[in-house]
C-alpha cells in the first residue's frame, strides 16, 4: 500500500508542487506552520525514517533540499529558511523547510495558518519560477 506522499508524487492525489526531478518532490505542507512552509521527499523509497535511507538517496535528498530551500528563500520574504525531520505523521521520509523570521516560527505546537486554494497556489507558483532560475 503506497504512502499518502507516494500517491502525491505520483499525481493521485492533489499538492502545490513546489519543484520535482527524476528522484524527488517538493509540494506544499497543508497545515504550513508559515507561508512557503514546504515538504521534500524521494520518490522510489517510502522508508519512515530518514537516517535508514542509503547514503545516495539521502545525499541526493540533502542536495534537492538545499536547491528548493534557495528558491523559496527567494520567493517568500524570510531570515532564513530552518530545516526540521519530524515523521511523527506521515510513515514516508519527508525534510520540513520552513521560512524564518524567529526561532519561534519552527516551534510545530503552534496553530497552522490557514491559506485559501488561491493563497497556496500563488506561493507555490512564486517557489517554482525561482527555482527554475536556479
Ligand atoms: P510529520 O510526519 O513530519 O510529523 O508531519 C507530517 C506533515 O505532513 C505535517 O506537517 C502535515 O501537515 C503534512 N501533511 C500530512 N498529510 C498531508 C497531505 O495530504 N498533503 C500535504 N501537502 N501535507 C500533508
Amino acid at each position: 500500500m503506497p504512502t499518502i506522499f507516494t500517491r502525491i508524487a505520483n499525481g493521485e492525489i492533489p499538492s502545490y508542487k513546489v519543484a520535482e526531478n527524476e528522484e524527488y518532490y517538493a509540494f506544499l505542507d497543508i497545515n504550513p506552520l508559515a507561508k512557503g512552509h514546504t515538504l521534500v521527499i524521494p520518490k522510489h523509497v517510502e522508508d519512515d525514517y530518514i537516517f535508514h535511507l542509503d547514503d545516495d538517496v539521502y545525499l541526493g535528498l540533502c542536495a534537492f533540499a538545499k536547491k528548493v530551500a534557495q528558491a523559496i528563500k527567494a520567493a517568500v520574504p524570510c531570515k532564513r529558511v530552518g530545516v526540521a525531520v519530524l515523521g511523527m505523521e506521515v510513515p514516508h521520509t519527508h525534510i520540513h523547510l520552513v521560512p524564518l523570521n524567529s526561532e519561534a516560527d519552527l516551534d510545530f505546537r503552534k496553530e497552522k495558518l490557514a491559506l485559501s486554494a488561491d493563497e497556496f497556489a500563488a506561493i507555490a507558483a512564486s517557489i517554482r519560477e525561482e527555482y527554475e532560475k536556479l
